[in-house]
């Protein structure tokens, strides 16, 4: 682009990203060197010269309030969009539109005059079509997806309510699943108090007359690891906090201040800021109410967090045999008696469970002691079972309460979905693995790899090729003596020229992923539990100890696989391909032509833009008409606003 001597312009800048100025020259140029432009800044008089790639029109007239939709800005570039959300954000104006896609920024504040009943009134009156959509909020951490989420419920609650004044209708439970979600897979991390562990579908059924009938919740892929292991300043689940400050209940199971559990204490970090976990504590007992948990299961849920807490004391002593392991103390031996009468089975069965393996051999089985470092892992494993069987128990026990409408004609779905994940010290906190000075599990786990690639279809990278990793983990997890080194080595054989995929030079199972095209850093992920992780396996032991629970809430969350003669000793399933059904969604919403009209349709809205002019005609097309159908026209998202702001324009 050619800039005069004057021309208002935004030139990139180090701190501001973009900042306002005004050309004063332009170098002449070489046909292969990019030019230069040397402008002034309006903040300060500074002269900058500057790549003239970097540097942009600014449209000078622009209202100082801001539009509230991108399509009608003059100059759609990045600086343009940040402007003009930037305008709106200090109006408190924190939605804008992009055709057919919404912008919220956050504004860490109650902006109730936002979502008032008169608000949502106004918003009534626009009548559906009377078809199924899906809203997709997308955004990275601490961004704000399930507060916008949850408003997204609330409102569609609101105009398909029935104003009952019920609190067990419909709509009430759906609402109040979200609290109770929160409270078991939410918790604060270093970017957000109220961060969310697991992805969330909410499909919200309507009848013939668009009350809501019914309504399924759909989880994916909760993070397990945080049960047993919390980095500095985050947290472990909310329900665990709660349940410590519930007072009677929590003498009940004998429990104290969060410091006094191993599966609390790691961080440091017991409260949140302006947040009673006490209070929250009967909200989450409430939302169980509303939602139609029996106060038995309650008590039972809690029981098993109680225990949960207890088991993580368990700790141990080498054994008197080589490579064997005991209990440590008399107060272990407490927390040993407490977890096992907690859930209800045989202290001494539990402690064996920890604390041996059975082995199968060609001459049969045999038990063999396991180290006290092995007792540990065992016992962690058993909690992070124990507490995904009960968060997927409370998700079951939701969608039964609410009801499915399987006569339902429309729905409406709500995909939150947790945001991307990358920390900016990757390769610090890698190096540090290696030296043995941090032991904890990989910080680029198989779970966030689950995360980042279901953001990186988000970002509409589509026409990359895809990467096959979760295609090669399945094989290798069909295959029974697969190891994460023979993964590792199937992997880059099998995307040695990836150029996405490095291999970390120190290390033979680690890869590393440039999840996002421009960004400098790849993100490493470390291979050592993927195939566990993936196959979402139970332990036998573990399994025939549950199972074996006198108390049937429990002893239901697992089980006995030997009554299911149609299940093979070992059935297959894997993780990370029932997360590609989240994505399959994703990839039919954002790829495709999300507007579809009939001709006819079409030409009554938009007829009267056909230029007369031949010429213009070929523009026309290439622009806003991605596709023409047999029958149908195909857009592009966000071009049906184009159309209409232009034929406002005439109109
Ligand atoms: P994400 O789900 O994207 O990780 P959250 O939805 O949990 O992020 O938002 C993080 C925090 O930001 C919330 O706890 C809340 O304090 C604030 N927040 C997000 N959206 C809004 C909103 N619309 N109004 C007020 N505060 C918000
Ligand atoms: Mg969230």
């Amino acid at each position: 682009m050619i800039f005069r001597p004057g021309t208002a312009v935004w030139v990139e800048h180090p701190d501001l990203a973009w900042a306002e100025a005004e050309v004063v020259s332009t170098a002449p140029t070489r046909s292969s060197a990019p030019s230069t432009i040397t402008v002034v800044l309006l903040s300060n008089g500074a002269k900058v010269v500057a790549d003239g790639r970097k540097v942009l029109p600014r449209d000078t007239e622009a209202d100082l309030c801001g539009v509230d939709d991108m399509t009608k800005l003059i100059y759609l570039h990045e600086p343009g969009v940040l402007c003009n959300l930037a305008r709106r954000y200090t109006l408190n104006e924190i939605y804008t539109y992009t055709g057919r896609i919404l912008i919220a920024v956050n504004p860490f504040a109650k902006l109730p005059h936002l979502y008032d009943m008169h608000m949502m009134e106004q918003y009534k009156a626009m009548v559906g079509e009377n078809c199924s959509q899906s809203i997709l909020v997308s955004g990275e951490s601490g961004a704000g997806k399930t507060e916008t989420t949850k408003l997204i419920m609330r409102y569609l609650t609101f105009v398909g309510g029935r104003a009952t004044g019920n609190i067990r209708s419909v709509e009430q439970q759906v609402l109040e699943s979200n609290p109770l979600l929160e409270a078991f897979g939410n918790a604060r991390t270093v970017r957000n108090d109220n961060s969310s562990r697991f992805g969330k579908f909410v499909q919200i059924q309507f009848d013939k007359s668009g009350r809501i009938s019914g309504a399924a919740v759909r989880t994916y892929l909760l993070e397990r690891s945080r049960v047993v292991q919390i980095s500095e300043s985050e947290r472990n689940y909310h329900c665990f906090y709660q349940l410590c400050a519930s007072g009677q209940d929590a003498d009940k199971y004998k429990l104290a201040h969060p410091r006094n559990f191993n599966y609390l204490n790691q961080s440091h970090t017991f409260e949140l800021q302006g947040v009673s976990d006490a209070e929250e504590y009967l909200k989450t007992r409430r939302a169980m109410d509303i939602v139609g948990i029996c106060f038995a299961d309650q008590e039972a849920t809690f029981r098993v967090v109680a225990a949960i807490l207890h088991l993580g004391n368990i700790e141990f002593s080498p054994g008197e045999e080589f490579d064997s392991s005991a209990i440590k103390d008399e107060k272990c031996r407490f927390h040993l008696q407490m977890a096992a009468d907690l859930l209800m089975v045989d202290a001494s069965l539990l402690l064996s469970t920890l604390c041996f393996r059975k082995i199968k051999t060609p001459e049969g089985n045999i038990i063999k002691a396991v180290d006290n470092s092995s007792a540990v892992i065992g016992r962690d494993a058993l909690a992070k079972t124990v507490y995904a069987r009960l968060f997927d128990w409370l998700v079951d026990n939701i969608n039964k309460s609410i009801g499915q409408d399987i006569e339902s004609r429309a729905q409406i779905g709500v995909l939150d979905i947790y945001g991307f994940e990358c920390f900016k010290y990757n390769s610090f906190v890698f190096w540090f693995f290696f030296l043995g000075i941090s032991d904890g599990p990989p910080l680029f786990s198989f779970e966030q790899l689950c995360i980042n690639f279901a953001n990186e279809k988000l970002q509409q990278h589509f026409n990359k090729k895809p990467i096959g990793i979760v295609s090669l983990l399945d094989e290798a997890c069909m295959l029974g003596k697969s190891t994460h080194e023979t993964f590792a080595t199937k992997l880059f054989q099998n995307l040695r020229t990836h150029p996405r995929l490095e291999k970390p030079k120190l290390s033979k199972t680690d890869f590393a992923i440039s999840h996002f095209a421009g960004k400098a850093c790849p993100v490493t992920y470390q291979t050592e539990l993927f195939l566990e992780k993936n196959r979402d396996y139970i332990i036998a032991e573990h399994q025939n100890l549950l199972s074996s629970s006198k108390c049937s809430f429990i002893s239901c969350l697992f089980p006995s696989q030997q009554n299911d003669p149609l299940k093979s000793s070992y059935k297959f399933s894997s993780v990370a391909s029932r997360f590609k059904g989240v994505l399959e969604a994703i990839r039919i919403s954002l790829a495709g032509y999300p507007t579809r009209k009939t001709y006819s349709e079409f030409n009554d809205r938009f007829g009267l833009l056909v230029p007369e002019h031949v010429d213009e005609r070929p523009y026309y097309e290439s622009d806003y008409i991605s596709q023409l159908g047999r029958t149908k026209v195909f857009l592009r998202a966000g071009q049906i606003a184009v159309l209409d702001s232009r034929r406002a324009e005439i109109l």
